[in-house]
C-alpha cells in the first residue's frame, strides 16, 4: 500500500489497496530518446506522417514526437489542416457543452499552483450542502445544462458518502423540462473500492489529470498531502476500469512540465490503458496553468506553453487519438477558444464558475461581466478567460459553423468504453452524433434559447440537415419533430 501523508478533515481512503497496477509504461528514457530524434526536419517524412494520420487509426510515439518538433510554418499549415479534417471526418460540426459544478474547495493537498491548496490560508472554504449543490445544479438545469461535471477539492465532510449523496441527488433532479442525464467526475484517486461505488451510482466519465507526468517537476508541485505519491494518481485510471469504470478522461496541466515530454506520456498512458482494459481514455483534457488567487506560483513549477504551441498540441492529440474526445474549458479566453475549436476540440465548459456556490450567488446578484471581464475569485479554484454566459457561447457556435450539442446518447445506450471505441472506429457514430446533436440543440432551443439564439440555431440546424445522408436525415428528422411536438429526451 502507498504511504500517504495525511491531510484536511476527513479524507477518504480507508480502504486503499494498491492493485499492482505498474507504471514501466511511462518510459521516460524512450520520450527522451524519440524527442532527441530530428525527423522533423525531413519535410517529406512529415507529410507521410500527416496522410498516415488521415487513415483515422492514431499514430505511434515516434510520429508524434516528429509533429510535436514542426517548426515550419507551412508544415505547421499542413498539420493543422489535417487535424480539421480529422476532426470533421469523426465529428462533423458537433461541439458537446458542459459544466463544471464544484462542491467543495476544502483541501489536503499542496499544489503550488491552486488557489485550493490546504496552505493558502486567504481562500473562502466552503463544502457545499446537499440542499446548496441541488441549488446549484438546478441554475445550471435552468440554464439548458444536461451535463455536468462534478468537481472537489481532496477533502469531504462525509467521506466519499458526501460524493455519492450529491450525485443521486443531482440525478433525481426534474426541472420542467429539465434535468442533469449524465455527471462526469474529476477527483482525487480512489481505491478501487470507491470507485466501485461511483461506477454504481452511474457516473460518466472518471476524470483525472495527471498534472505532469516528469516525476522531477511533479514532486516540485505537489508539496504536501497525498497527492505527493505520484504513483497512486498514475495508477487510479488503472484501479476505476478494474472498478468497472470504462469511459476515463485524463490530462494534463499544461504550463507545469515540459509539454512536449507531457503529450508523448498521456499518448503512452492511453496506449496503456488499450492494452490493458481495451479502451484507451474516452476523453483527454487540455487545462493551461491560469492564475490561483492566494496560490504562490513563486513556487511554482512553470514552463508556460504559448498559444502557438497550445493550437500545435491539440492538433496533434486530434490526430494522434482521433477517436478521443478533446475537451477544453472556460480557462481559456473566447478568442483562443474560437481559434482552438476547429482543430479538433470535441467538448466544452461554457458559463463556468469555479467556486463552490458561485452558480446560485450570480444568478442572485451580479450582472455578468463582458467576455474580457476579470471576476472577484476568492473562493475560486484559478481565474476564468471566458465568462460568457452559456447562450452565448451556444449562439456563437452555431453562428462559426458548428453545432452545439447537449447530447448524452452513447453513456446511456451502454456505448461506453470498448464498445464506443468500436462503434467509433467503424465510422458509425456519426450516424448517431448528427441526429443526437440537431436533437438535443432544438431541445434547447426550444426550453431555454435567447430569441436571437433561437434563429442563429435554426439556421444550423437547417444546414446541417442539408448536408446529412439519407439515413441520417431521416432518423434526425422523426427526432426533431417529435421534439417540437413536446417531448423530451429522445435520441438514437
Ligand atoms: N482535487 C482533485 C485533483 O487535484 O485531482 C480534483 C479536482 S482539481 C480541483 C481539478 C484540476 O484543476 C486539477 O487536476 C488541476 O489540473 C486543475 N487546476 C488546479 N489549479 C489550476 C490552475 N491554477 N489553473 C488551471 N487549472 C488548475
Ligand atoms: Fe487540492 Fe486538487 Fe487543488 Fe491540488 S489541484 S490543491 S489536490 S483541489
Amino acid at each position: 500500500t502507498p504511504a500517504h501523508a495525511d491531510s484536511g478533515p476527513s479524507s477518504f481512503g480507508s480502504s486503499r489497496i494498491d492493485t499492482g497496477a505498474d507504471t514501466s509504461w511511462l518510459n521516460a528514457g524512450d520520450i527522451q530518446a524519440a524527442l532527441a530524434d530530428n525527423r522533423c526536419e525531413d519535410a517529406g517524412l512529415v507529410r507521410e506522417i500527416l496522410a498516415k494520420a488521415r487513415e483515422l487509426k492514431g499514430l505511434a510515439t515516434r510520429d508524434v514526437a516528429a509533429l510535436i518538433q514542426i517548426q515550419d510554418p507551412a508544415l505547421l499549415d499542413e498539420l493543422f489542416a489535417s487535424a480539421r479534417w480529422a476532426k470533421e471526418a469523426i465529428y462533423g460540426r458537433r461541439i458537446v457543452l458542459f459544466a463544471p459544478l464544484y462542491i467543495s474547495n476544502f483541501c489536503g493537498n499542496s499544489c503550488t499552483y491552486c488557489a485550493f491548496s490546504k496552505e493558502n490560508t486567504t481562500l473562502k472554504r466552503r463544502a457545499l450542502t446537499i440542499d446548496e449543490i441541488k441549488h446549484e445544479a438546478e441554475v445550471l438545469i435552468d440554464q439548458g445544462h444536461k451535463r455536468l461535471l462534478l468537481v472537489a477539492g481532496e477533502s469531504y465532510p462525509n467521506g466519499l458518502k458526501y460524493v455519492l449523496d450529491a450525485l443521486e441527488a443531482i440525478y433525481a433532479l426534474r426541472l420542467g423540462n429539465g434535468e442533469i442525464r449524465r455527471i462526469n467526475v474529476n477527483l482525487a484517486p480512489l481505491s478501487v473500492d470507491e470507485f466501485r461505488q461511483l461506477h454504481e451510482i452511474g457516473i460518466g466519465t472518471y476524470q483525472i489529470f495527471q498534472e505532469t507526468y516528469q516525476r522531477d517537476v511533479y514532486a516540485a508541485a505537489h508539496l504536501g498531502g497525498k497527492k505527493r505519491d505520484m504513483d497512486w494518481r498514475l495508477t487510479a485510471p488503472d484501479r476505476a476500469m478494474q472498478a468497472g469504470i470504462d469511459d476515463i478522461g485524463l490530462g494534463v496541466l499544461f504550463g507545469l512540465g515540459d509539454w512536449r515530454f507531457d503529450v508523448l506520456a498521456l499518448m503512452n498512458h492511453a496506449a496503456h490503458l488499450e492494452a490493458t482494459y481495451g479502451a484507451g481514455c474516452h476523453t483527454i483534457s487540455v487545462p493551461r496553468i491560469e492564475p490561483a488567487h492566494g496560490s504562490d506560483f513563486s513556487r511554482s513549477p512553470l514552463n508556460p506553453v504559448s498559444d502557438a504551441d497550445f493550437k500545435k498540441l491539440v492538433a496533434i492529440l486530434r490526430l494522434a487519438v482521433p477517436y478521443t474526445g478533446l475537451i477544453m474549458s472556460t480557462r481559456e479566453t473566447a478568442r483562443m477558444r474560437r481559434e482552438t475549436y476547429a482543430l479538433g476540440v470535441s467538448q466544452i465548459s461554457a458559463g463556468s464558475r469555479t467556486n463552490p456556490g458561485g452558480y446560485a450567488a450570480h444568478a442572485e446578484t451580479v450582472a455578468l461581466p463582458d467576455e474580457d471581464g476579470r471576476e472577484d475569485f476568492d473562493a475560486s479554484q484559478f481565474s476564468l478567460g471566458d465568462h460568457r454566459p452559456l447562450d452565448v457561447v451556444v449562439r456563437e457556435l452555431a453562428e462559426l459553423g458548428y453545432t452545439p450539442s447537449f447530447c448524452t446518447a452513447c453513456y446511456r445506450n451502454g456505448r461506453t468504453g470498448e464498445d464506443f471505441m468500436h462503434w467509433a472506429k467503424t465510422a458509425d457514430i456519426k450516424q448517431k452524433c448528427g441526429p443526437n446533436s440537431v436533437g438535443t440543440f432544438m431541445e434547447y432551443l426550444l426550453d431555454y434559447g435567447q430569441p436571437e439564439t433561437v434563429r442563429a440555431g435554426e439556421a444550423a440546424i437547417a444546414r446541417d440537415l442539408a448536408e446529412m445522408g439519407d439515413a441520417e436525415r431521416r432518423v434526425s428528422t422523426v427526432i426533431l419533430d417529435r421534439i417540437r411536438a413536446g417531448k423530451r429526451d429522445v435520441f438514437c
